[in-house]
Order: structure tokens, then sequence, then C-alpha cells
């Protein structure tokens, strides 16, 4: 991913990149293609960029295991200064080119943020119901028996009073 910024002219500027993931040299969970839109904003000897990249990804729930896709969003700024860089650069967002630069690759960047964006935490779906922790079978498909016992306290009453009338 790469912009060509010799010749470039003050103001906003406009990109789209599409390919796949494997050139950015990311691997699961992303797959396939991904598309990252970019704004360019060139004032004087600074250049600032947004990208905005969208991610097809692969995921397993943390809950019951299975497999989901979903999408990613990443999206970062970045300041290039055509100055010298100062001795301590650390600095996340702040790079520094050369006076004759006239190309950037963005794709160490690109690969770094859509890594960040990764959530820690995965669910197929918000209300998942995971997998039964004695048996093992995948709440969201099936009921066992084995969850009958972890009634909510509130409702016993009620389950007694339904065992009862059964007895009879
Ligand atoms: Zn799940
Ligand atoms: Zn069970």
């Amino acid at each position: 991913m790469i912009i060509k910024i010799s010749n470039l002219s003050e103001g906003e500027h406009n990109f789209v990149f599409e390919d796949k993931v494997d050139v950015l040299d990311l691997d699961k969970p992303f797959y396939g293609k991904y598309k990252s839109s970019l704004i360019l904003n060139k004032l004087h000897d600074q250049l600032i960029l947004s990208v905005t990249s969208d991610f097809k990804v692969k995921y397993e729930c943390d809950r019951c295991g299975t497999e989901y896709k979903t999408s990613l969003m990443s999206d970062y700024k970045m300041i290039y200064l055509m100055n010298e860089a100062p001795e301590e650069t650390e600095s996340l967002n702040v790079s520094y080119l050369s006076r004759d630069a006239d190309k950037i690759d963005i794709s160490s960047d690109v690969r770094e943020f859509a890594l960040l964006a990764v959530p820690m935490k995965k669910l197929c779906k918000d209300e998942c119901k995971g997998l039964c922790y004695k048996c093992g079978k995948d709440l969201n498909k099936e009921k066992c028996t084995c969850s009958t016992e972890e009634i909510d306290p509130r409702w016993k009453p009620l389950m007694n009073l339904k065992d009862k009338l059964n007895l009879n």
C-alpha cells in the first residue's frame, strides 16, 4: 500500500486500497479481502493521514466454541512530518519523512492497527448461552437436563409446586 507523495498538491486527497489480507501478511482470524479508505491532507511540510479499514474475520466464540464470521473495522490517524526525527520518537501516531521522500508505504501500519482492533472478548452473539459445564451440550441449540438444577432461586417455589401437581 504505497502512496506517492511527490508532486502532491496542498489539500485533501482520497485513496482506496482493496486487496487480499495475505498481502498485509495477516492470517487468522483475518481472511479474504480488505478495503482501506484513506484521506490524506497535505499542509506545508506536514501530511495528515486518516485510514479506515474494513476486514473480514472468523472468530471462535469464547462461550460455545462455534466459529462465526463478522467484520472488523480499524481506523487510525498518522501525522507525517518532513523533519529530521528527534532522538526519542515513541509516539504511535507520528512518523518522520525525509524531505526528498517521494512515497509512503502504509502496509505495516494498517497491519499493526488491524491487529490492535481484534477484540479480547469474542461472542457469536451477546446472549450466547454457551456450553453446559456438566454435559458439554451447546445450550443455544438444546436444553439439557442438568441445566434445570441451576434455576433462578426465585422460581424454586413455583417449580416445587409444579412437581407436586405432577405427582397428583
Ligand atoms: Zn457462542
Ligand atoms: Zn448439561
